[in-house]
């Protein structure tokens, strides 16, 4: 047995998020990283990270947080919000994740910018599962990937997301098994 797969990815909405959208992203985490899920909140308020200078939410803060209360039989966090994000070198953030660490976390607020008329519901979810994606990729030390079709490439726009493909490119699927093995040799 893979020594890892007793350790689960937890899905923690840090505000009311609907369970349809949360089965999805716990569908596709599996998918793309082979750990069963499950949906938690470790928290609520997320008054601690609030910026009143800038109106949003520190979301290195929230990251912190996410790391210290989350259950040793969790091997990583995706941490949901619906507030603004933001990190002090940029106006605003889709997601923030630690590098090899265990918390990500991303950010609804501005994925909502510029849906298609058709399928805003698909649309919507679709940019949410690229970023959670990618978010939990940099948690498996993933970092930024130049091909712009890959979920590692970094967004500066929700058009930039909506290029994107639903996978990791070659190189990064690479990186990612790797990191597969890194982790189970360290467990
Ligand atoms: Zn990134
Ligand atoms: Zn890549």
């Amino acid at each position: 047995m893979n020594p890892t797969s007793r350790y689960k990815i937890l899905v923690s909405p840090l505000e009311k998020v609907e369970k349809p959208l949360l089965s999805c992203i716990q569908k596709e985490i599996t998918a793309f990283f082979g750990f069963q899920t499950r949906v938690m909140p470790l928290f609520q308020d997320l008054d601690f990270s609030y910026n009143p200078a800038r109106d949003q939410y520190n979301s290195t803060t929230i990251l912190q947080g996410l790391s210290e209360k989350l259950p040793p039989e969790f091997i990583k966090v995706l941490g949901i919000t619906k507030v603004d994000l933001f990190i002090p070198v940029l106006t605003h953030v889709y997601g923030e994740a630690q590098l090899q660490g265990n918390a990500s976390i991303i950010s609804l607020y501005r994925l909502k910018q510029d849906l298609c008329s058709e399928t805003p519901r698909e649309h919507f979810r679709n940019r949410i599962v690229k970023e959670s994606l990618h978010e939990l990729g940099h948690c498996f030390n993933l970092k930024h990937c130049r091909e712009k079709s890959c979920i590692m490439h970094y967004c500066r726009s929700t058009y930039d997301v909506d290029q994107k493909d639903y996978g990791f490119c070659r190189y990064c699927e690479i990186f990612l098994q790797d990191e597969f093995k890194r982790l189970a040799a360290s467990i």
